[in-house]
């Protein structure tokens, strides 16, 4: 047996480092279990190394980036939400600026910094840390959490376990799925684990000959058996498997539940969304008079970038060199369709390895959403991304992170007063 602690908090995350720092802040003697060599591991690469740490919006829009499971997050948000994360890392000298979208970043320091602040304070708060420490198991006595079991071997006692292993994904940073293992064991449900926010591969080889090329102010939408059931408006990219970039990756999480459940997915790009059909006849219309002795090859450097040009020539079936006078009714309202409807036959997406999120998790309806604690094991919580939470990019996974993190380590404060109070 080792030494005994109050609270032992399974991984060194965003929730788990918040919610060892929050405890042991209240004289919680707190033992941080870290399997990877240092806490942070996926902290440290977020936000493309700058850290998209929150987002500055009201409540009730940040909750409806998380879909239906959203609802679960009112209790932590009501308690320490944006202006709370902000003062939190104002006060370990993180100055924050709100970028576009309401994304908000570290102003000056990178992620790296971010991590390395975070984790110094948990550390400062009288926490434990310990690295190269792999958990296993929760051990569960009576129904109460009674402390874990590492992968050695080695069991440790505790009255209160917080499980904050993260999800299942960029798995070299220590995310690698335990903890859903753990809960299962220990009685809980988990709601199949998937991937979200991840990149999507595309059948035939147009994405591959666009590869590099990012669009900006584009509209993806995703169409399921015909169906267009969601789209978002913004940038995106082709790579040599198919399509990536913010939208698509918001858009993915769908993509992947519509594919699991044997639809056919496709997504469709608006390439001139800010202009209705009317209006982009008359676009057409004027480029066409205005290049009428000119190839129409030429007249559609007006209208895409340059290694679009091909591709639409090839998909609309108007020779490029046709001169733009003789363009037919026919071939411009085809011209006219594709700008407005460039589809792509959506195959499968990249492995959940590659997802910046993983869906699926702790089942919500056997968790208090006040304290985070199990509603079926006494004593166990759990925080994060382990959880059946998940949104799109903007800096909402880890406000999440760290709002579950802080609630279960209050809920820990809570339940070694009561204790206290029996004795
Ligand atoms: C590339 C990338 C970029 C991202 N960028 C952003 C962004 O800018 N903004 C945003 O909001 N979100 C971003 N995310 C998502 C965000 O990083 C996660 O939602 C967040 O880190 C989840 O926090 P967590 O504490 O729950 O889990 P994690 O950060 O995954 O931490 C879990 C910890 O538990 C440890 N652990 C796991 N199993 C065990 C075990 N058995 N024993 C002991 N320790 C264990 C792991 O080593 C890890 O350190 C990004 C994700 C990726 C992959």
């Amino acid at each position: 047996m080792g030494e005994a602690s109050y609270l032992i908090v399974v991984g060194a995350g965003p929730a788990g480092l918040i919610a060892a720092g929050t405890a042991a802040r209240y004289g919680i003697p707190t033992l941080l279990l870290e399997k990877m060599d240092r806490p942070g591991r996926k902290l440290r690469i977020t936000g493309k190394g700058r850290c998209n740490l929150t987002n500055q919006t009201d409540v009730r829009d940040f909750i409806s980036h998380f879909g239906k499971n959203g609802a679960f997050l009112y209790q932590s948000f009501s308690r320490f939400f944006v202006s709370d994360l902000v003062q939190f890392l104002e006060g370990l000298g993180i100055k924050i600026v709100v970028e576009r979208g309401g994304r908000i970043f570290p102003a000056e320091l990178d992620a790296v910094q971010v991590t390395e602040r975070v984790s110094g304070w948990t550390i400062k708060q009288g926490v434990q840390l310990e690295t190269h420490r792999a958990v296993k198991e929760i051990l569960v006595h009576g129904g109460r959490a009674a402390g874990v079991a590492l992968q050695d071997g080695t069991q440790i006692p505790a009255k209160a376990v917080i499980v904050a292993s993260g999800g299942a994904s960029y798995t070299g940073t220590g995310s690698s799925g335990d903890g859903y293992r753990m809960a299962e064991r220990a009685g809980h449900t988990i709601i199949p684990i998937r991937p979200a926010l991840v990149p999507l591969k595309t059948a035939g080889r147009t994405a591959a000959d666009l590869q590099g090329l990012t669009l900006k102010n584009v509209r993806a939408s995703v169409i399921v058996d015909g169906k267009k059931t969601a789209s978002e408006f913004g940038e995106m990219l082709f790579t040599h498997f198919g399509l990536s970039g913010p939208i698509i990756l918001t858009l993915s999480g769908r993509v992947v539940d519509a594919l699991r459940n044997g639809s056919r997915v496709q997504i469709t790009i608006d390439l001139k969304p800010a202009l209705d059909e009317q209006k982009l006849d008359n676009r057409l219309l004027r480029e066409i008079n205005a290049h009428h002795k000119q190839q129409f090859s030429t007249m559609l450097k007006e209208l895409l970038p340059a290694s679009l040009i091909p591709v639409c020539v090839e998909q609309n079936v108007i020779p490029a060199e046709k001169i733009c006078a003789e363009i037919t009714a026919k071939e411009r309202h085809r011209l006219l369709v594709w700008l407005k409807d460039f589809r792509f036959e959506v195959v499968g997406s990249l492995p959940l390895e590659a997802a910046i999120i993983t869906a699926g998790g702790v089942a919500l309806n056997e968790i208090d959403p006040r304290s985070m604690q199990s509603k079926l094991v006494a004593g166990l919580y759990f925080a994060g991304e382990v959880l059946d939470v998940n949104a799109d990019t903007g800096g909402y996974n880890l406000q999440a992170a760290f709002s579950t993190g802080w609630m279960a380590g209050m809920a820990i404060v809570q339940q070694f007063k009561t204790d206290q109070e029996k004795r």
